[in-house]
């Protein structure tokens, strides 16, 4: 579970965020969306530990996290302009948040092999990142970040490098592991499309603040306002 309260962070004297309170439960997928600007990086950051809460509270699973440095929180990010270790193989890539915790050589094997086969990286194992495509580079990304198993999942438009073909195909991927590994996921996207078919449920944020909560239907069909029918793509 992870539960923001009443969260604002502010820069100088611009609020990015203001007042962001909501709880995703355990195992669920759940997406931020808005215009540029609006604070889904901020949000995200600010739950891994990479930016503190100006004020509120963030708890992951009911354990208060505001004072825990980013690395003892048990929670993995994937940004838009993921870097790899460039010196490193696919594999020792794969390998390498699982090795940082002390797992043995036999876990960190079978863990590498199981994330390679669900994001098709198999056949690319023994390479350096500079021999991969982009989009072949961002799985490796992902990968990496999901071979630890980390109880909260967030991904800053993880997809947004890639051509649409290679998009399509990775948003199915992602689905699959979601739905095989049941790991909390929180999802940063510009695309609505994006949005609709991967959620459990929709944040939409403008602002620095929350529009709306809801299920992909709910927020489709009865939007809060015109802000969230205009984006969502339903507009009145
Ligand atoms: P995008 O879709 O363009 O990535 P976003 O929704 O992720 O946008 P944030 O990056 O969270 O938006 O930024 C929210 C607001 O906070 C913006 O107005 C931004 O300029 C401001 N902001 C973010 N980081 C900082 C910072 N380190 N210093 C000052 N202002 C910042
Ligand atoms: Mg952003």
């Amino acid at each position: 579970i992870v539960r923001l309260e009443e969260i604002t962070r502010q820069f100088d004297r611009v609020k990015a965020i203001e007042n962001i309170s909501f709880e995703v439960p355990d195992g669920q997928f759940w997406v931020l969306v808005g215009p540029s600007g609006c604070g889904k990086s901020t949000i995200l950051r600010t739950i891994a530990g990479l930016e503190s809460a100006t004020s509120g509270r963030i708890y992951i699973d009911n354990c208060l996290v505001n004072d825990i440095p980013a690395r003892d929180r048990d929670v993995a990010m994937v940004f838009q302009n993921y870097a790899l270790y460039p010196h490193m193989s696919v594999a020792d890539n794969l390998a390498f948040g699982l090795k940082m915790r002390g797992a043995d050589r036999q876990t960190q094997q079978r863990q590498v092999q199981a994330v390679a086969r669900s994001l098709s990286l198999d056949h690319l194992l023994d390479r350096q990142p500079k021999q991969l495509s982009g989009g072949q580079q961002q799985r490796v990304a992902l990968g990496r970040a999901i071979a630890r198993e980390p109880k909260v999942f967030l991904l800053d438009e993880p997809l947004s490098n890639l051509d649409a073909q290679l998009r399509d195909d990775t948003r199915a991927e992602l689905k699959q592991l979601h739905q095989r590994l049941g790991i909390t996921t929180i999802y940063v996207t510009h695309d609505q499309i994006e949005a609709m078919t991967l959620a459990d449920r929709i944040v939409i944020l403008d602002g620095g603040r929350i529009q709306q909560i809801g299920d992909p239907q709910t927020v489709y069909t009865q939007p809060a306002n015109r802000m969230v029918a205009t984006f969502i793509g339903n507009p009145p």
